[in-house]
């Protein structure tokens, strides 16, 4: 048996406010003469408070990412790298990525491909990336997809929806500010942190866990539990559900996800759905493989009075549920982990054919 050797985030500073604190975070990384930081920070904050609040210096570079309309593509992380390499000689010193989930990976993406070349659709799968990428450090403004601590860059490429996962793409800095998530809008909060939750569901409910997975998942699944079905105020849900978010990272990165994000990813590369409510559609069709995670799920929808989208898939073309199936059915790691060995006895076309259709 091999056992793996986790690449870790380097530092994590945790605290309401402590985005107060990037500037003598970033002063030792900018240490060299004429060295310069680069800040990708989600679009929805250009012209707010945050992004004046930004350490930015003369020769910096901050470039406002719009992910609005869709998720982090991998023509859109080789453009801003040539923009990037274009506004310097040298290269920059670090990265900064500041925004949910698909910034977070975005900046990963950017800071590996500022040091390897080709493009990042190069490098979707698994250690392939060649050379150590640049400093990058992640400021999230969503809680639940644990991006700020694992080593993956989920992309959309040419032929797939697929990480760049790679020790190389972990975080050197995460900047872990609970004031951040103050302003999210309530759907959004909601689907992100579902997330979380279903990661949590899937990694302790898989047949890859260990005390490590578990340990992490625990705790995580008893925060989401504090912040979805509790009663606590809003300052201190937005602290536990950036715990929640940064240990369900943990809890999959040692084990891994399951049946929801199989099908999900699938429903989200035809359909273009975002990653958390994708899941959330998904995982309120799963109560045979996850029963109380199911019905806890349905309680915390109720709670938060969220509308799930429903009958996505009612009309859809035969050429586009074979490549929803076909997607699906491509995540034999989550499969293995949610069904053991044998999954592909369990989940044939025709079962997830079945599954699709009731969404
Ligand atoms: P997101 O980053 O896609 O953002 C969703 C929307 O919320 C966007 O329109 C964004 O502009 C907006 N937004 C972000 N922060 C905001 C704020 N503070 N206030 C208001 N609006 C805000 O959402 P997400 O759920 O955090 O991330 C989903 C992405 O993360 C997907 O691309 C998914 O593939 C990826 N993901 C990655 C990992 C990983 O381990 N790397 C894990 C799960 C999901
Ligand atoms: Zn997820």
């Amino acid at each position: 048996m091999k056992f793996r050797n986790f690449k870790m985030v380097d530092r994590v500073v945790f605290g309401r406010g402590c985005i107060g604190q990037l500037d003598e975070i970033l002063a030792p990384v900018k240490h060299a003469a004429g060295s310069r930081a680069v800040f990708l920070v989600d679009a929805v904050f250009e012209h707010k408070d945050l992004a004046s609040r930004l350490p930015v210096e003369e020769g910096d570079q901050i470039l406002f990412v719009d992910v609005s309309e869709h998720e982090p593509k991998t023509t859109q992380v080789d453009e801003l790298t040539e923009e990037i390499r274009a506004a310097g000689e040298r290269l920059p010193a670090g990265v900064v990525g500041i925004g949910g989930g698909s910034v977070m990976d975005i900046a990963k993406a950017v800071s590996v491909m500022l040091t390897n070349p080709g493009s990042s659709a190069d490098y979707q799968g698994w250690d392939l990336v060649k050379y150590p990428s640049l400093w990058h450090a992640a400021v999230p403004t969503l809680a639940g997809t644990g991006a700020e601590v694992s080593r993956t860059a989920v992309l959309t490429g040419p032929v797939r929806k697929l990480g760049i996962n790679s020790d190389y793409s972990v975080f050197n800095q995460a900047v872990l500010d609970p004031d951040m998530l103050s302003g999210v809008p309530r759907d959004q909060w909601f689907y992100t942190g579902m997330d979380c939750y279903i990661h949590c569901v899937e990694s302790l409910e898989g047949t890859f866990l260990n005390a490590f997975s578990r340990a992490y998942g625990e705790k995580a699944l008893e925060l989401c539990r504090e912040v979805f079905l509790g009663d606590i105020y809003p300052a201190e849900a937005d602290e536990k559900l950036m715990m929640a978010s940064f240990c369900g990272g943990m809890s999959i990165a040692w084990s891994q996800v399951g049946v929801c994000h199989a099908l999900s990813y699938g429903m989200s590369y035809v359909l273009g759905l975002r990653h958390g409510i994708g899941n959330s559609v998904v995982f309120d069709y799963l109560e045979e493989f996850y029963p109380k995670g199911v019905v806890e799920f349905k309680a915390m929808v109720d709670k938060h009075g969220i509308d799930l989208p429903r009958n996505l898939t009612r009309g859809l073309s035969e050429e586009s549920m074979e490549k929803m199936i076909d997607v699906a059915l491509s995540m034999a790691p989550l499969w293995e982990n949610a069904l053991g060995p044998g999954w592909k006895e369990k989940m044939t076309r025709d079962r997830v054919r079945e599954l699709y259709s009731r969404m």
